[in-house]
């Protein structure tokens, strides 16, 4: 018999709707995993410590970077009050040796 074939049509494009949805939320998770930082220049630093294997934190008040060797890490603040915080804190990275 092949009675049951509308249905499994129609289970198998709901399914399909169902997975295209879930991918569209994963793929919006993966984009999410880590809040962005609200100041732009900031973001960039994080967004390039993790293209460069730096692992990201996200804690109370600070982002926590940790290098690819596991031996330094630094801590990106919420709100620097500093002017050149963000330079100083790419000096910083760079001096480690692993960024
Ligand atoms: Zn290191």
């Amino acid at each position: 018999m092949r009675v049951y074939l509308p249905c499994t049509v129609v289970d198998s494009s709901a399914l399909a709707d169902t997975m295209a949805r879930t991918y569209t939320r994963i793929s919006g998770m993966q984009s999410m995993s880590r809040p962005r930082h609200k100041v732009k220049e900031l973001e960039a630093l994080l967004a390039e410590a993790e293209r460069r294997g730096w692992r990201v934190d996200k804690k109370a008040a600070y982002y926590r970077l940790r290098c690819p060797c596991g031996k330094h890490q630094t801590w990106v603040h919420l709100t620097p009050s500093n002017p050149r915080y963000e330079q100083e804190k790419r000096q910083k990275l760079q001096g480690t040796g692993c960024w």
